[in-house]
């Protein structure tokens, strides 16, 4: 029987959409499924509203420093309904634009939740669709912790609701997102504690980036409770408290921010019915080539609970649609050495091992280790001063780049260039023959050791 299409992507987000529309420039009859806006987790309630927010929080720090640089502004103030009504109608912009561009591609887009009726068909709101393959590519969501009261807070999905600046705000958590969101809050004038499990935030970071952010964001005036757990969430007429696992409870706060990690999206989509496998953390399990353990079923992106980031969701799917329906049957993304920017206060870049896991991979004598600290000269007029830090580790006698780390004004835009010089098998040698460019912070990565 003639199937209605060679691919049915399930998932209209950076991974769904980079798939569907590469597969169709190779010939594939393509339809996506989305039931929302389409974008996904990244444009609607991730990296774009996230970085619309990062810099307006960038805006606020650089009209109180101004006076070190000789300006008199006089009073400032956040209008937050009317940042949030300008960031809403970017977002709806580039979801027109992407409609649009799925159009050009001749991707058919279906509206509606997909759930498996078997291995062949999909029914989306009763209308049954079949293909030859399948992609999920159905995203995540926040976790919220089990404990009473959890739903009385927020998760990042809330925060981009938020229709007023809460004034006083718990971040429960120390990764991407709660650096990141408590940053924003703190830059914006809100009263920021975070609460960590840990002692520092970033967890499988190196070690430097971590003890600089850390001390970077208390420095910011964020309060911190490090070594605890979230045990309860109450609320009153003041506001809602959250007790800790000691005895201590905190508050009153206007919202408490759980940032605790992500789950994949899997429920409601029957993979039971297709025999489709999951891995430990309810993710959709595929091999290096995003292959399920079902012929034609292919899953990528955070559903497969891999390197969270946009772009490699974007490179996997284009790549999967290279392989399946471009002729390059060897096509898949290389997961190793995928440089990350967290967009924190400072911001952090990074690409390839931290030293733990050099040590770990090339035992203590195989690597070599270079550092340095230092102030931005942009902070030379300024009271308020936010350390720059680097590290660049090497391995074996050619001193191979292995991995590059920096914290400190910029590092979000600089480690890009750094990043592709290491993928390229750079050296150390290759930074030093480099001639710097002065006076910037990233002259410094190639000055160092
Ligand atoms: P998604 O983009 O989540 O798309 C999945 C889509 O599937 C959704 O549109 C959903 O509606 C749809 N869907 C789900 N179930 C079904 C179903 N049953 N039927 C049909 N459709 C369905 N990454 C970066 O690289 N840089 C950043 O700065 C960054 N910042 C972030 C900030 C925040 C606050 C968050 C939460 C994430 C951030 N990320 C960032 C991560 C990035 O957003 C994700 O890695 C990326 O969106 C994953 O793409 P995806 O295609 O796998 O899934
Ligand atoms: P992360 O995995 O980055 O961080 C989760 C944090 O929550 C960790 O600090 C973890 O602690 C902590 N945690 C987990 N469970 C609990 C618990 N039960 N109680 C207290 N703390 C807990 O997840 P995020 O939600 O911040 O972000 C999800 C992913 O989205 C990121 O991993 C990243 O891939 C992507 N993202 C990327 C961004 C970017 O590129 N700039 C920005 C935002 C998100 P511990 O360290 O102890 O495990």
């Amino acid at each position: 029987m003639a199937r209605n299409y060679d691919l049915l992507v399930i998932g209209g987000g950076s991974g769904g959409l980079a798939a569907a529309k590469r597969a169709s420039a190779h010939g594939a009859r393509t339809a996506l499924l989305e039931p929302h806006p389409l974008g996904g987790t990244c444009v609607n309630v991730g990296c774009i509203p996230k970085k619309v927010m990062w810099n307006a929080a960038g805006i606020a720090e650089t009209l109180e420093e101004a006076p070190g640089y000789g300006f008199d502004l006089g009073e400032t103030r956040l209008d937050w309904k009317r940042l949030v009504e300008a960031r809403a109608n970017y977002i709806a912009r580039l979801n027109e634009l992407h409609r649009k561009n799925l159009d050009g591609a001749e991707v058919e887009l279906i509206r509606g939740w997909a759930r498996f009726l078997d291995g062949e068909t999909v029914s989306v709101d009763g209308q049954q669709v079949t293909a030859d393959h399948f992609l999920i590519a159905t995203g995540g969501h926040p976790r919220i912790p089990d404990i009473t009261g959890a739903e009385l807070g927020i998760t990042s999905d809330g925060f981009f609701e938020l229709a007023e600046q809460p004034r006083r705000v718990a971040v429960v958590g120390g990764g991407y997102i709660a650096v990141e969101l408590a940053g924003v809050l703190n830059s914006l004038g809100s009263e920021v504690t975070m609460v960590l499990r840990r002692e520092q935030v970033l967890s499988g970071f190196d070690p430097l980036m971590r003890e600089t952010l850390t001390e970077a964001i208390a420095a910011a005036g964020v309060g911190f409770w490090t070594g605890v757990e979230a045990h309860e969430v109450t609320q009153d007429g003041q506001g809602k408290y959250l007790s800790l696992s000691g005895s201590e409870e905190l508050g009153p706060f206007d919202e408490i921010l759980w940032a605790i990690g992500r789950s994949p999206n899997v429920a409601g989509l029957e993979l039971e019915r297709t025999g489709v496998k999951l891995g430990e953390a309810g993710e959709v399990a595929v091999d290096d080539y995003q292959n399920t353990n079902v012929d034609g079923i292919y899953a990528l992106g955070d559903v497969t609970g891999r390197i969270e980031l946009t772009p490699v969701a974007v490179g996997a799917g284009r790549a999967l649609a290279d392989r399946v329906f471009g002729g390059q049957p060897q096509a898949h993304l290389d997961y190793s050495d995928i440089p990350s920017v967290v967009f924190s206060h400072p911001p952090v870049g990074t690409v390839g091992l931290t030293e733990e896991e050099a040590a770990a991979r090339y035992g203590m004598d195989g690597y070599s280790v270079y550092t340095t600290i230092f102030t931005d000269i942009y902070y030379a007029l300024l009271e308020r001063k936010v350390k720059t830090a680097m590290k660049v580790l090497t391995a074996g006698p050619e001193e191979r780049l292995v991995g590059i780390h920096v914290i400190g004004r910029s590092a979000d835009e600089m480690i890009q260039g750094f990043a592709t010089l290491l993928k390229a098998g750079g050296t150390l040698d290759d930074l030093r023959r480099t001639v710097a460019i002065h006076p910037t912070a990233a002259e410094e990565l190639v000055l160092i050791g």
